[in-house]
């Protein structure tokens, strides 16, 4: 299955718990900080995402949302 991702940079608050959560390795933390100060997440490996919600489960900031292709 195709999935996406989309990551609310303001939201987020950098703490990485998608990054571990992910299991394919698509979210990296990104170069640059958000106004907030943190280096956000970002998807960096996008074609790799399955849709599989690991990472939207894990976010306490409900900074991530998930697209799935049928
Ligand atoms: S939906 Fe699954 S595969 Fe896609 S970024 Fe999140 S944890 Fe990784
Ligand atoms: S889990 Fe949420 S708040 Fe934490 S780095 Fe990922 S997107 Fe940002």
């Amino acid at each position: 299955m195709k999935g996406m991702i989309t990551i609310d940079k303001e939201l987020c608050k950098g703490c990485t718990y998608c990054i571990g959560a992910c299991p394919f390795g698509v979210i990296a933390v990104d170069e640059r900080f958000n106004k907030k100060g943190f280096f956000a997440a970002s998807p960096a490996n996008p074609d790799k995402c399955t849709g599989c919600c690991m990472c939207a489960r894990m976010c306490p900031e409900v900074a991530i949302e998930v697209y799935r292709e049928e």
